[in-house]
């Protein structure tokens, strides 16, 4: 229950944290120097400053290797999950006689594209269909795994719906046929204990920004197994093991490296704080604005995921009436501004009409208990604002 008075809050309201989330103060404070007085190349090792650059670049991949329990040695640095996943799916140099790519149905934008980039030079492309919840469906993924299967890429946790999916079932089965296994983590490290080792995966994209980390820096896990199977797709000076080209942006390493340690340490405590106050949203909600409803799974869901479908009038407009004193989302905002509503939400059996009714927030490290409250307030009067629209 959440008593606090909701006019005493700062505006504006953040709850799109699956967006994007703001940077901790305390990843900031760690990259300053190397935006300044330490802004040394750290591939110039001949001399002190590039060296303190090359330390403090190893610093961060062992705090993200530490973080998701991987050998330091496995994690490649890319600019976001966006080039990992295009590195993991595009990279990967199929063995003898395979030729097929499978993706679920509600995959982020940057695996489809680069899965369906690949159909152009003669690979194919199946699609794994989800249930209502998002859920990979896996009888139909066992009919689809045939010796023919190079690759299959399912993200471990939905950025619009939330949904977490059964990863080690997911890549078990795929091993079965001998296909590799990718997973999209992108908004996993809020979600869940990410113990890479433990999982049958072959390839993790990772991103900064979902994680109070800095935008422009991500991480792909490359397993042992595969390695000598990925091509790099950015040519040059050889960094990063010859798989990815380019200066590494220092700032950015560090700042990686310090969210990932500092989402470790927050650990299961944070979780079910954002848990507790994405319930409390859910539940005020739902008591506020008749007939709301509730899309994506009850269980297996990022803690600070919350979608909901409104039975009148359009996401849009109500995404727009709040601003600017609440961010929220109508669906993934990496396909905002697009007309057609979103994939993930007609692969889940949605109409067009009801997708273009959901909004999504998200909630996060930051989020406070009276913004909550204040977010209920504002989104109920655009509530009521919609309803008499849609009246006239
Ligand atoms: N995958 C998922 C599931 C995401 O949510 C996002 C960001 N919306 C991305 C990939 C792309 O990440 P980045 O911004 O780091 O490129």
């Amino acid at each position: 229950m959440l008593t606090i008075r909701a006019d005493s809050v700062q505006k504006p309201i953040y709850l799109d944290c699956h967006s994007t989330t703001p940077v901790d103060p305390r990843v900031l404070e760690a990259m300053l120097p190397f935006l300044q007085e330490d802004f040394g190349n750290p591939h110039s090792s001949e001399h002190h400053l590039g060296r303190r650059a090359l330390c403090a670049v190893d610093a961060a991949r062992a705090r993200l290797a530490d973080c998701v329990d991987v050998d330091p040695i496995d994690l490649v640095f890319t600019s976001g999950a966006t080039e990992s996943n295009n590195l993991a799916i595009l990279g990967y140099e199929p063995p003898q006689g395979r030729d097929t790519i499978l993706v679920s149905a509600i995959e982020h934008a940057s695996v489809l594209a680069a899965a369906y980039a690949r159909e152009h030079h003669g690979y194919r492309v199946t699609e794994i269909p989800v249930d209502r919840h998002g859920f990979v469906d896996l009888d139909v993924l066992r009919n689809l795994l045939t010796d023919r299967v190079f690759l299959v890429s399912v993200g471990a946790v939905n950025n619009e719906i939330g949904c977490v999916q059964d990863i080690v079932r997911i890549g078990e089965l795929a091993h079965c046929v001998g296909a590799a296994f990718h997973t999209d983590a992108a908004q996993a490290l809020t979600a869940m204990p990410l113990t890479l080792s433990e999982w049958p995966v072959d390839l993790v994209s990772l991103s900064s920004h979902k994680c109070y980390g800095p935008k422009g820096i991500g991480a792909l896990y490359i397993s042992p197994a595969v390695r000598s199977l990925i091509r790099p797709l950015i040519h040059g000076g050889g960094q990063e093991h010859g798989l990815r080209a380019g200066t590494l942006p220092t700032a950015l390493c560090v700042g990686f490296g310090v969210a990932a340690q500092c989402v470790k340490k927050a650990g299961e405590r944070e979780r079910q704080e954002v848990e507790r106050k994405r319930n409390a949203l859910r539940s005020a909600l739902s008591q506020r604005i008749l007939d709301l409803e509730i899309i994506g799974p009850e269980t297996q869901r990022h803690p600070g995921n919350l979608s909901v479908r409104f039975n009148i009038g359009d996401a849009r407009d109500m995404v727009e009436l709040v601003q600017p004193d609440l961010a929220c989302s109508t669906g993934s905002a990496c396909r905002s501004g697009e007309e057609r509503p979103s994939h993930v939400l007609t692969a889940i059996g949605l109409s067009i009409a009801d997708a273009r009714r959901v909004v999504r927030f998200g909630i996060g490290r930051f989020t406070s208990d009276q913004e909550v409250l204040a977010a209920v307030d504002i989104v109920g009067r655009a509530f009521t604002q919609c309803s008499s629209i849609a009246a006239h």
